[in-house]
């Protein structure tokens, strides 16, 4: 069964970027830069903070709105085909959500793959895989 990355309850959300650092560090790298998930406030303190990550669409704007054919269909969400990208940027103003993370340093799209990792380092339960059918 296909496992997509949720936000289960983003009311436990504390902003500690525990999740965006993880996510960062599959690269072997610290800091922020490619990370694939992204919190936000949701405008004032009293309102919490916003989980941004690709929620898997079954029919990406992101990969319709590529020219050159480097975001495909992954088993669940996308994957980016770096060799092919142009650096244009289409994907990042057609995901609904915001969730096309841009990698400044390779000038490319960083999507999240829906591995988990960063669920695993959220030490609220905001985060998890949930299993999903068809894919
Ligand atoms: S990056 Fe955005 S548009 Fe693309 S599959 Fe994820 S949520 Fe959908
Ligand atoms: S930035 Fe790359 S992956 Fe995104 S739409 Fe442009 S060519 Fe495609
Ligand atoms: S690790 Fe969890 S609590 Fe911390 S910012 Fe990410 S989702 Fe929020």
């Amino acid at each position: 069964m296909a496992r997509r990355l949720s936000v289960v309850d983003v009311e436990r959300c504390v902003d500690c970027l525990l999740c965006a650092l993880a996510c960062a560090r599959r690269f072997g790298e610290g800091g922020l830069a490619r990370s694939a998930i992204a919190v936000r406030s949701a405008g004032g303190v009293e309102r919490g903070f916003v989980v941004v990550v690709c929620r898997a669409c079954s029919d990406p704007p992101c990969l319709a709105a590529c020219p050159v054919g480097a975001v495909e269909k992954a088993r669940v969400g996308v994957k980016v085909l770096a060799d092919r990208c142009i650096g244009c940027r289409a994907c990042v103003a057609a995901c609904p959500i915001g969730a096309v993370a841009w990698d400044e340093e390779r000038g490319k799209p960083v999507i999240c793959v829906h591995c988990g990792l960063c669920a695993t380092f959220c030490p609220h339960g905001v985060l998890a895989l949930e299993e999903v059918g068809g894919g």
